[in-house]
């Protein structure tokens, strides 16, 4: 059974054929620009040589129209129709409080969507225009939805709701829904398996690190807590988003400056993070790294600051829990980024966590990196979030 799987940006689509009879990747490739001057498709079919193709994208209708000639062209194709692709997995962002798993589109999904075009209004619309564009492409081919929200949607009140009135979560729905799900989802899942804990009980915390980042608690893979909020913005330091921050903080610049808030938010969201902290070297680790390498002071308290949100979060989901089993690193930072990994862990010796260097010294690969006497197992799991919505399809509709 082969899966197309769907990644819509507001002017990207990512996508992935997968054969899930053996989970290899077929073919995999991009579409930017979309309804911007420029638009490109880069098509990479596994074993074969990498084809780019500039052409107007004005909608993701025409970029869907694009990958399929891409999939079915006689040199850098991989399928010899659209009959071969049984289904088709959407990554859509939010899904409300609606979704508490992933589903099959119809049009009260497609309305749900739309519904919820004000929580998640880059990716929403851009979501739903990626499933408009394959039921024109491919009529009667189902398309799923997978939601980032649904992960966190196994949180009880306690952890979900903010302290503020009451209406205001009856009004709009307000509450905390946590992101990347996709992400924690598989890889809470392949700890429990990969490090042989109990599949009902085993209590893993997972550190998403990447340009946006996350951590999440759950037990038996149903998620507990996490850190991102009714937005993206929430729990960690990110590349260029604040994380938790008093929001008085908005009020006061807005006063001092004449500025609104939207505004304020944007700062937040976009020039915040390690970014704003160390004075605007960069939103790449690497980059604050080697700032910090060459004796850039506040390069390092970005760092630091980093570090020491992470080793606060996991203290608190420890708490959380009333005890973890397994950590687990994952994403751009976290699958890649030695130093800070054994800096993270340094931290967590009262939990009885030992890093191995020498297991540690590894980048993008699943290992066990603690050693054989931590009391926590520590595990560097690279996730695949394609790979998940993929599962999620077949289990759907396969
Ligand atoms: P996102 O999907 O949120 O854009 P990724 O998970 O792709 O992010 O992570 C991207 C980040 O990973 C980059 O911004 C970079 O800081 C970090 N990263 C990648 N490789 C390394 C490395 N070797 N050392 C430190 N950080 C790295």
């Amino acid at each position: 059974m082969k899966v197309l799987v769907l990644n819509c940006g507001s002017s990207s689509l990512k996508y992935q054929l997968i054969d899930m009879d053996n989970e290899s990747v077929i073919a995999k490739g991009l579409c930017e620009r979309i309804g911007i001057e420029g638009s490109k498709l880069t098509h990479k079919p596994t074993g074969k040589d990498t084809f780019k193709k500039e052409a107007p994208m004005p909608t993701h209708t025409e970029a869907i129209k694009l990958v399929m000639d891409a999939l079915m062209d006689p040199e850098h194709g991989v399928i010899k129709d659209t009959s071969e692709i049984s289904a088709i997995g959407h990554r859509v962002l939010h899904g409300g409080s609606k979704f508490t798993e992933s589903t099959v589109v119809d049009e009260k999904v497609k309305q749900a969507i739309r519904d919820c075009f004000d929580l998640g209004p880059l990716h929403n619309p851009a979501n739903l225009m990626g499933i408009e564009a394959c039921e024109e492409a491919m009529p009667g081919t189902p398309n799923v939805a997978v939601f980032d929200t649904t992960f966190g949607m196994s949180m009880p009140e306690k952890a979900y709701m903010y302290a503020i009135p009451h209406e205001y979560y009856d009004k709009y729905s307000i509450r905390r829904y946590g992101f990347h799900g996709t992400s924690h989802m598989f890889v809470s899942g392949e700890v429990l398996k990969f490090c042989h804990l109990d599949p009902e009980k085993g209590k893993v915390i997972v550190c998403h690190l990447g340009n946006g980042g996350s951590i999440s608690a759950s037990i038996g893979g149903k998620c507990v807590d996490t850190s991102m909020g009714l937005t993206p913005l929430e729990g960690l330091i990110m590349g260029t988003r604040s994380g938790d921050i008093d929001p008085a903080v908005v009020q006061f610049i807005c006063n001092k400056e004449g500025r609104d808030v939207n505004d304020v938010l944007n700062m937040l969201n976009k020039k915040s993070g390690v970014l704003g902290m160390s004075g605007g070297v960069s939103s790449d680790f690497r980059d604050i790294e080697a700032a910090r390498a060459e004796g850039n002071r506040l390069a390092g308290v970005a760092l630091d600051a980093f570090i020491y949100r992470v080793v606060k979060y996991i203290g608190a989901y420890t708490a959380a829990m009333n005890g973890v089993d397994a950590i687990a690193f994952t994403a751009g930072v976290g699958e890649n980024d030695i130093k800070t990994r054994k800096r993270i862990c340094e931290n967590l010796s009262y939990l009885g966590v030992k890093i191995d260097d020498e297991r540690n010294n590894v980048r993008g690969e699943a290992r066990v990196i603690s050693a054989d006497d931590s009391k926590v197992q520590v595990v560097l799991y690279p996730t695949n979030e394609e790979l998940a919505i993929a599962r999620e399809t077949v289990r759907l509709v396969g």
